[in-house]
């Protein structure tokens, strides 16, 4: 049986074209599957057996060549084989007390992100789960740091200031941690002249509970990096702590290509990148990277007598716990770190610069057909485009045809004009291994 299933993770981890799975409604599964979970076990060859007839293939594998719908992903062969030892490891990645050499190599792949982005020496992170996480860690710790500075503002609840085109993590872990956000009014690049007129239109109170604000290195839908260097300037100005969320487009921080576009997140105090969407680590691998990650330590270290060894002389080091708010985690950035080390940064630069690649050959495919319209140019491996005639009806039936017949998952989005929105067709590339043939074809199936 462990045969079965150690072969089952080679043949997936080296198949490059999966079929496409499609969700199946729960009571078909409940019928196909039967109860599971017994008080004696159903054995293991048969709990295999549904996995490998009925559940994976009631999955997406997000590795399809043809996945190019939300940010799809593409894990390198060598992260996922890797992910595997991680887990065979069982190295608990709080402390540095029980997982010093795992954390190290966490680390090594730790440094290359930061340099990636310029920030200052010192500027160190750590991964999360994901971008939502390292969000939620960033804003936690911009709050703390406003307070610390100022014991008045400690009952004080605070403003964020956001384009609507952040990611919707932004608004949720909003929630989270109970402060409002004051919305710039744009889908396209957020621009530093609205954050002044946002500034301008708050009242005296509001403005003093401004603490951070927040911009996109690649907005979700549309790949666009907002003017970071303008809004830094102003968060400079200010005093606000300035987040730029690059979950997405933090990957094309090594392509030289459009590296210049990020200009001004070097003088970010926080910096969220998704290893798990443009860095191909596999699922779940984010981080948080802060300017002085002691702001981020104040905020985060948890105290207790049970951890008080962990910050013993004796077992000092750097401890991820300190720096989001997860406790108990697992060495999720040990993928990233033996694909990276074993295929050496130009090897990503390349992956990378072939998903604007192929963003840009998708663009021109649509402005050549007659039936096709581009309705903003391609940004980042992002493309948004029309197809005339459709109403968004259409694009759904589109998506399920193509999904169903387990040829391509492509889906639609919305681009807002002032108060109306329009439904549209979007292609987000990862995957290097799809094709100009991939996207021909795709785009064949909207005649
Ligand atoms: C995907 C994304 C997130 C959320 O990240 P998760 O890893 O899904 O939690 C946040 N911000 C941006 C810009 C994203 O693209």
């Amino acid at each position: 049986m462990s045969l079965d299933v150690i072969k089952f993770a080679i043949n997936r981890i080296t198949d490059t074209n999966p079929k496409l799975g499609f969700p199946r409604k729960e009571s078909e599964l409940a019928e196909l599957c039967g109860e599971t979970i017994t008080p004696d076990g159903i054995s293991g060859e048969k709990a295999f057996a549904l996995f490998r007839d009925v559940l994976i293939k009631a999955s997406v594998p997000i590795n399809h060549p043809r996945h190019l719908a939300f940010v799809p992903a593409s894990p390198t062969r060598s992260a996922v084989m890797f992910d595997l030892v991680t887990s065979a490891a069982n190295v608990h990645g709080a402390f540095w007390l029980e997982g010093a050499g795992c954390i190290f190599a966490e680390n090594q792949a730790m440094k290359w992100l930061v340099s990636l982005t310029g920030m200052p020496k010192g500027a160190f992170g750590v991964f999360t789960s994901g971008g939502t996480e390292a969000n939620l860690s960033a804003m936690v710790a911009a709050r703390e740091n406003w307070r610390a500075a100022d014991e008045s503002k400690r009952s004080v609840r605070g403003i964020v200031i956001a384009a609507i085109s952040a990611h919707s993590s932004v608004r949720a872990m909003a929630k989270v941690i109970d402060v409002d956000v004051v919305s710039v009014q744009t889908e396209d690049r957020f621009e530093a002249a609205q954050l002044e007129a946002a500034l301008a239109g708050l009242t005296p109170d509001e403005r003093s509970r401004v603490f951070a604000v927040i911009a996109s290195g690649g907005t979700t839908n549309a790949g666009i990096i907002d003017d970071l260097d303008g809004i830094s300037r102003i968060c400079r100005r200010e005093n606000f702590w300035f987040h730029v969320d690059a979950a997405y487009g933090g990957g094309a921080l090594a392509a030289i290509s459009v590296r210049h576009l990020f200009k001004g997140i070097e003088n970010a105090d926080s910096v969220t990148i998704d290893p798990h969407k443009w860095l191909f680590s596999p699922y779940d691998c984010g981080a948080v990277l802060y300017r002085d990650p002691e702001q981020a330590k104040r905020a985060h270290a948890q105290e207790g007598s049970y951890l008080d060894i962990f910050s013993d002389e004796g077992a000092k080091g750097f401890n991820p716990s300190d720096y989001q708010i997860q406790l108990t985690r697992r060495m999720r950035g040990l993928p990233l770190w033996f694909s990276l080390a074993m295929h050496g940064t130009n090897r990503y630069t390349k992956a990378i610069e072939r998903g604007i690649e192929l963003a840009k050959i998708a663009g021109r495919l649509i402005t050549g057909a007659p039936h096709l319209g581009l309705v903003r140019e391609p940004s980042l491996s992002c493309v948004l485009f029309r197809r005339f005639g459709w109403k968004a009806e259409d694009y759904r039936n589109w998506t399920y045809r193509n999904h169903k017949s387990g040829f391509a998952l492509v889906a639609p989005t919305k681009v807002r004009h002032g108060s109306e929105f329009e439904t549209v067709a979007r292609f987000c590339f990862i995957n290097p291994d799809t094709t100009e043939e991939d996207i021909k074809a795709i785009l064949e199936t909207m005649l």
